[in-house]
């Protein structure tokens, strides 16, 4: 159900191909019932080679601001006015903020899963000693948002000179803060047995094929670690049962899903809305 619409309500969308699976449109629609804004969020379906007239149908319909899924996140950068920092060291925005026709984009995928991780598991990675799976789109947007704070983040990737490219952007950022190395061997698990938080980006595990998982053995995980997975279909993935069966915490995608939107939600409308509004939606 959409709140009524009249002649100034503001226009806020997602532009991606496909995009009739997105829980965006469900999440923020809710998010403006239970502020009562005068909002709405509709789904935008744009084809790659149509997408620089997408941007500019943004400028020309007043759109309060856009987010930007696949195939986009990259592509759309060179079309707008300007970019977050964050953004531009990640190297894809999710979403666009509409000044009076000046586009800035921004990237709240990796703060997304920093707001879950404190608002479902109460932690922080300050201090902390994390490991990341994979060095993708979502591992670098994790990893830069993670640099600031994190003790050590230690990217280990199928393609090792992927990761140890992200390590080294890393300690450009902050020196010393990141190590790369491959998804196996026993140096490996024995970084994975000293890390507080590891986190799968990978897609293993994601549906239709529910049986894959990242890692083949689990003798690494211990109490007192945080195992997650930004996979959120299934829920839970065969990646958090096991490191779950051994007595490690574990944190689903859905979380960074409902941060991201949540970081993005603040950026249209300059206002706040609770977690569990836009958690409850995925
Ligand atoms: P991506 O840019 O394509 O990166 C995929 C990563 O996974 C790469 O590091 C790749 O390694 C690795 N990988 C892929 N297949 C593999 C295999 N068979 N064995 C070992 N490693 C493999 O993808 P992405 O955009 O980061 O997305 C990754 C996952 O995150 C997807 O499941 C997506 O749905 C999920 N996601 C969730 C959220 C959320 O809000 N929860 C947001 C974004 C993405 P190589 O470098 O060796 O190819």
């Amino acid at each position: 159900m959409i709140m009524s619409i009249n002649g100034t309500t503001r226009i806020v969308g997602v532009i991606g191909s496909p995009v009739a699976h997105t829980a965006s449109p469900a999440m923020h629609n809710a998010a403006y019932r239970a502020l009562s804004l005068n909002y709405v969020y509709v789904p935008l379906l744009v084809a790659p080679a149509d997408l620089r007239d997408g941007v500019a149908a943004i400028k020309t319909l007043h759109f309060a601001g856009i987010n930007v899924t696949i195939p986009h996140k990259e592509s759309i950068i060179s079309l707008l006015d300007e970019v977050d920092p964050l953004a531009v060291e990640i190297g894809a925005v999710n979403t666009v903020v509409n000044q009076g026709g000046r586009l800035t984009g921004y990237n709240t995928d990796g703060n997304g899963f920093i707001l879950a991780l404190k608002a479902e598991k109460g932690v922080s990675p300050k201090g902390k000693r994390v490991t990341v799976l994979g060095a993708g789109g979502s591992a670098k947007a994790i990893a830069f948002s993670l640099a600031a704070e994190a003790e050590h983040i230690h990217i280990a990737n199928r393609s090792t000179g992927r990761a140890a490219e992200l390590a080294a952007r890393l300690n450009r950022v902050r020196a010393g803060v990141a190590a790369a190395g491959p998804m196996e061997g026993e140096a490996f698990f024995s970084v994975l047995h000293q890390s507080d938080i590891v986190i799968n980006t990978t897609p293993l595990g994601m549906a239709p094929d529910t049986s894959q998982c990242p890692l083949n053995q689990f003798d690494w995980v211990r109490p007192g670690q945080l195992v997650c997975d930004i996979i959120y279909k299934p829920a839970q993935t065969i990646f958090m049962a096991e490191a779950a069966a051994r007595g490690a915490a574990v944190m689903g995608g859905a979380g960074m899903l409902a941060g991201q939107g949540i970081l993005g939600f603040e950026l249209f409308t300059g206002r706040n809305v609770p977690y569990d509004v836009m958690r409850k939606e995925i």
